[in-house]
């Protein structure tokens, strides 16, 4: 499958269209934003470990029930996706408080949660991504029924029981994690974007090191040393 027209570039994708009008490819960037853009970067070899660490993670959870919109990958930094329609809304799901949520409610960082927080954002960079509740997403029309919110609940939940487990079991502990849902033409709700260390935090549960893009936010250094360490890991057989 060839790449057509440029359709889209965000932060760390770009996707195009291909011959068939269901089907886009994504290719993961280098590049490395924060703080909704205002820090920018590039990390040589970032998109093709995301592009990696991203396709073995959905295929797990595909294998685990939560259907994606992963069709195979190409290469190194490309994977071919169903088309959806993103539903703009960001979904957090906490399992330790840090971040904004320590921040926004002075919660010390590292505070381990009583049970698993899942959040909406409202994925829109000129409001800086707000935190919102169900009567802001229907008053938004970002959904058209109150239970499509329930199924993004549900599904939050379920990627994080099945990731959090996956991690645990490599040493790695999952902190919090944004995931991003998408409708296909058959309107089935699928798990879309990406599931890397750009858009999750991870912890190394012996040394509390951080393996994730706060090494980028907080100008820790190794960033790519650290993405290679969880695709490592990964990778290890359990
Ligand atoms: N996150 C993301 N994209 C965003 C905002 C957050 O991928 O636009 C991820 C972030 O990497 C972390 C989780 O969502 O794993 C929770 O982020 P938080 O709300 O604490 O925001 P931050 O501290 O990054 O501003």
């Amino acid at each position: 499958m060839q790449k057509n027209e440029l359709l889209y570039e965000g932060k760390a994708k770009k996707l195009f269209t291909t011959e068939d009008p269901q089907l886009l490819i994504a290719e993961f960037k280098d590049d490395l934003t924060a703080f909704n853009a205002e820090k920018k970067g590039s990390e040589s070899g970032k998109g093709a470990l995301n592009c990696q660490i991203s396709t073995n993670l959905f295929a797990l959870l595909s294998e685990n029930g939560v259907a994606t919109h992963l069709v195979e990958t190409i290469d190194d930094n490309h994977q071919l996706v169903k088309k959806v329609d993103i539903i703009p809304i960001e979904v957090v799901v906490r399992n330790v408080a840090t971040g904004s949520l320590s921040k926004r409610l002075g919660i010390k960082d590292g505070t381990v949660l009583p049970f698993t927080l899942v959040e909406f954002y409202y994925k829109d960079d000129d409001l800086n991504d707000p935190l919102i509740n169900d009567e802001h997403c229907l008053i938004l029309d970002l959904v058209d029924d109150v239970k499509k919110l329930d199924i993004l609940r549900e599904k939050g939940r379920l990627i994080n029981d099945v990731l959090k487990g996956f991690f645990a079991a490599r040493r790695l502990n999952l902190v919090d994690f944004k995931v991003e849902f998408g409708v296909d033409q058959n309107g089935e709700i699928l798990l879309s974007d990406e599931i890397s260390p750009d858009s999750c935090r991870f912890w190394d549960m012996d040394t509390n090191e951080k393996l994730d893009k706060d090494r980028f936010r907080q100008n820790l250094g190794n960033v790519k040393v650290a993405y290679e360490e969880v695709l490592k890991r990964i990778k290890e057989d359990k």
